[in-house]
């Protein structure tokens, strides 16, 4: 692998620029994990908006959230968009968070035993599973999303087989398995896929440019 930046280096070149992120905004677990569901094919912006409708109609707890009729609940995720698929999708959790006996209880289980039940709630792949696991459950786990792949690609890192579970298994071996790290992290590649390494790069004042290979490549 050719590569000038090691993750530790990439995390400290972007924590220097950036500070503390304060992930995941909200303010439960289940709202971590309704924002996981909303966020799918999203900019949090739009998500921001259907949040915000949940918390004013009350619905931001499993139980009333499942008893709210689909037709109001896609009324009010509207904002997020393909609200009829993520209104099921939210129904689905809903139903599994309650026949585990509620957020705490699925909190008080191994990853090992949860992150594959989590797996087989319709419409949860492993990166809202590794969301929800990181963000609303305390579980160090690696998230990887399509920000992280083009950064680390930009900066020379291929995995084989270019797999969710490779690109995951590289920051697992790369970094010790610290929760909050793990939080951080994710967070500050998402900060940086934003503000500088958009799909078109704007290198010119990226902290991670004397170290990448892209800006002298075009
Ligand atoms: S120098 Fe450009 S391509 Fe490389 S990480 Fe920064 S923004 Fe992305």
């Amino acid at each position: 692998m050719d590569t000038s930046l090691s993750i530790p280096e990439i995390y400290t070149a972007l924590f220097d620029a950036y500070g503390p992120q304060h992930w995941w905004p909200a303010d439960s677990p289940f709202e971590v994990m309704v924002g996981a569901i909303l966020t799918q094919n999203t900019s949090w912006r739009q998500v921001e908006g259907a949040i915000i409708q949940l918390k004013l109609h009350h619905c931001m707890d499993a139980e009333t959230m499942l008893a709210t009729p689909p037709e109001a609940l896609r009324q009010w995720i509207r904002s997020a968009g393909f609200f009829r698929q993520k209104s099921n999708r939210l129904h689905g959790l809903c139903r599994f968070i309650l026949q585990c006996g509620g957020v705490e209880a699925l909190r008080d289980l191994p990853l090992e035993t949860l992150r594959p039940q989590l797996l087989t709630v319709h419409g949860i792949g492993p990166e809202t599973a590794d969301s929800i696991l990181l963000y609303a459950l305390d579980k160090p786990i690696f998230v990887i999303d399509a920000y992280t792949r083009r950064i680390l690609q930009r900066l020379g890192y291929i995995v084989s087989p270019c797999t969710y579970g490779a690109w995951q298994q590289l920051f697992h071996v790369a970094l010790p398995q610290d929760l909050l790290l793990f939080k951080e992290m994710h967070a500050l590649i998402v900060e940086h896929a934003k503000r500088y390494c958009l799909k078109t790069p704007q290198c010119h004042h990226c902290p991670l440019a004397a170290a990448c290979p892209v800006p002298t490549n075009r």
